[in-house]
C-alpha cells in the first residue's frame, strides 16, 4: 500500500463524508484547506495525486473516491462511492419497501423518457399502483422530498431527474437492470440520462446537454455527429468553465448540499 494516511487526508474524507459529493472547485479548496489546517505543502495540482492516497486506503472497505463530469451543469463532481453496494438495496435502511418501488418505478420513466426526466403527475399516478403498498399524494410528495434531500434526485419546474451522486453510485446497476436501455452520450462516450437526441429514426444518438452546448459553440448550422442530419433542438448555453472564476463555481446549481445524508 502507499504511504500512510494524515490527519489532512482524514479532514478531506470526513468533511466528503459530510457532504455526499462535492464539485471540484470545492474539493480543490478542501485539499487547500486541509494543507492549511496541518500544515502540510499543498500544491494546486497534487488534488489527484491527494486522493489516489485516500482511495487506496478505501479499497480495502471497498469504497472509492470517484469523479464524475455531471450531466446537469457539465462540472467535475467528486463523491465517495459505496463500491459494495452498487443496487437499489443499499437505501433499504433509510427507505420503505414501497418507497423503493416507487423510486424503481421513477428510474423506470427517466430511463424510458427521451429527455432524461420524470413528471411528478407521472410519479402519482405510479404511486397508486405499486405492488407493495400504494401510497397516497401527499406520502408521494413528502418521499419525493426526501429522495431530492438524499441526493438521489433533482428536481426543477416538477420534473424529477436521476442526481450526479446517484448516476455515480449506481451506474452499474442501472446498467445491468436497463441494459440497451440506457445510452451512451457520442460525444463523452458517458452513460446519458438527460438528453438530446438525433431525429433521424436511424441514428438517434443520444448527447448530453453540456456536451450539445459545448460540441455545437460557435457553429451555425448544427448537424449530427453521427449522421450529419440537421440537428432541430435549441442549442443550449453553457458557461465555459475554464473561465469561471471559482468563486462563482462554487455555487453552481448542484444536488443541495444544506443537508447531509446519512452513510452507512
Ligand atoms: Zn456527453
Ligand atoms: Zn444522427
Amino acid at each position: 500500500m502507499a504511504g500512510s494516511l494524515s490527519d489532512c487526508h482524514r479532514r478531506f474524507l470526513q468533511s466528503l463524508m459530510c457532504n455526499g459529493i462535492i464539485v471540484r472547485s470545492k474539493a480543490i479548496a478542501l485539499h487547500r484547506n486541509c494543507c492549511e489546517v496541518h500544515n502540510t505543502h499543498y500544491t494546486r495540482d497534487g488534488l489527484d495525486e491527494f486522493i489516489d492516497l485516500i482511495n487506496s486506503h478505501l479499497e480495502p472497505l471497498f469504497m472509492q473516491i470517484r469523479k464524475s463530469v455531471s450531466e446537469e451543469d457539465g462540472l467535475q463532481y467528486y463523491a465517495l462511492v459505496n463500491m459494495a453496494e452498487t443496487d437499489i438495496t443499499r437505501m433499504s435502511s433509510d427507505y420503505a419497501d414501497n418507497e423503493l418501488e416507487l423510486f424503481r418505478k421513477t428510474m423506470d420513466l427517466i430511463v424510458d423518457s427521451e429527455s432524461g426526466r420524470a413528471s411528478s403527475t407521472d410519479i402519482l399516478n405510479c404511486a397508486d399502483s405499486l405492488n407493495t403498498r400504494k401510497m397516497k399524494k401527499k406520502e408521494t410528495e413528502l418521499l419525493l422530498t426526501r429522495l431530492v434531500r438524499d441526493k438521489w434526485l433533482n428536481e426543477k419546474h416538477g420534473e424529477y431527474t436521476l442526481s450526479t451522486r446517484c448516476i455515480m453510485e449506481m451506474e452499474q446497476y442501472i446498467q445491468k437492470i436497463y441494459q440497451d436501455m440506457v445510452k451512451t452520450c457520442a460525444i463523452c462516450h458517458n452513460v446519458v440520462f438527460q438528453s438530446q437526441m438525433c431525429d433521424n429514426m436511424s441514428c438517434g444518438i443520444k448527447m448530453h446537454i453540456p456536451c450539445v452546448a459545448k460540441y455545437f459553440k460557435g457553429r451555425s448550422d448544427p448537424q449530427c455527429p453521427v449522421c450529419n442530419a440537421f440537428w432541430p433542438h435549441e442549442i443550449p448555453e453553457i458557461r465555459d468553465t475554464a473561465q469561471v472564476p471559482l468563486e462563482m463555481e462554487n455555487t453552481a446549481p448542484t444536488p443541495s448540499t444544506s443537508h447531509s445524508r446519512r452513510r452507512r
